[in-house]
């Protein structure tokens, strides 16, 4: 058996509060990195595994994304999610050119990251938006919520009057993966930032900002989506990675300093081609859990 070098990293959002109990979705982190691993472990693509976890994360409504989003000011959810798988080559030479989809400001579809699979695999764009992107779901018979005013649910750790304050700002789902081929993914889904104007989009659907993945690292961010833009977000880190050689914990470090530097918070995960994994943040907490070569299997938020 060749020997397996894979590595994962998922996060649930960076908008955890010092002083309020995650141990909920701790658990429910701890459990699917395990599941991540046991999954490369047999052999399974990163793109598989890291959409997989992400569409475990959306229903569980522990965290604000899928089940757990919080509505926008006008009272109702907008989600967006996005996926890329990074370029590779196969032992006998092909290549594989790396790929990407997203869905933005989608009202009723219950897993946007399978959604966003979908617009990779099966069609000829990157992201597809609102109604449009709603009908190619129908079309697919993707699972669809005919009953938001039921289906959505606070998410833990989050007050009913913060969900409707606009005051705890956020909360999104990730998973960064390498696998035993040396392949790199990464997924990310959000319900965005709570109070958020209508069509409002963030970070989390724009391949570079939120999620990235080429042949060096893979990387998903949370926090305030807009910072992340500005500060060049995911592919900020990859950049660092790519054409300074930077160490991956070093270029996740410097990304969140920008970020904070420009006034938002927020964090990131990220995996390297060599099983490096990294986590940086800014805000109180991220709850996160994750594994590498040289890294126990762990869940924490603090
Ligand atoms: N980045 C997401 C957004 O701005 C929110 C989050 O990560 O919690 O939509």
């Amino acid at each position: 058996m060749k020997p397996s070098k894979v590595a994962l990293a998922i996060h649930g959002g960076a908008g955890a509060r010092a002083g309020r109990d995650y141990s909920k979705a701790e658990d429910h982190l701890a459990a699917l990195a395990r599941r991540g691993e046991n999954m490369l472990k047999q052999g399974a693509p990163a793109i598989d595994v890291v959409e997989d976890l992400v569409a475990d994360m959306e229903a569980s409504g522990l965290y604000v994304a899928g089940k757990g989003a919080g509505p926008n000011c006008a009272g109702y959810v907008e989600l967006d999610a996005s996926i890329m798988a990074g370029g590779w080559t196969d032992a006998s030479e092909r290549e594989f050119r790396r790929n990407a989809g997203a869905i933005a400001a989608v009202k009723h579809i219950k897993h946007p990251v399978k959604a966003a699979r979908a617009v990779m695999d099966d069609t000829r764009h990157v992201m597809l938006a609102g109604v449009g992107a709603e009908h190619f779901c129908r079309a697919r018979n993707f699972e669809f919520i005919d009953d938001p005013e039921t289906y959505y649910v606070t998410p833990v750790g989050v007050t009913p009057d913060e969900l409707a304050s606009n005051e705890l700002a956020h909360g999104t789902v990730g998973a960064v993966a390498l696998d035993d081929n040396g392949r790199l993914a990464s997924a990310t889904s959000t319900g965005g930032v709570f109070g958020k104007l209508e069509g409002r989009v963030g970070d989390t659907p724009l391949v570079g900002a939120g999620t990235w993945a080429d042949e060096y690292v893979a990387v998903s961010c949370t926090g305030l989506g807009e910072y992340f833009i500005l500060a060049g977000g995911a592919q900020d880190v990859a950049g660092r990675v790519r054409y300074q050689g930077a160490d991956l914990h070093q270029a996740a470090a410097e990304l969140i300093k920008d970020v904070a530097r420009l006034g938002g918070n927020g964090g990131v995960i990220a995996v390297s081609r060599d099983g490096d994994v990294a986590f940086a943040w800014n805000s109180e907490g991220m709850k996160r859990a994750g594994f590498g070569p040289d890294q126990e299997l762990f869940a924490a938020t603090f």
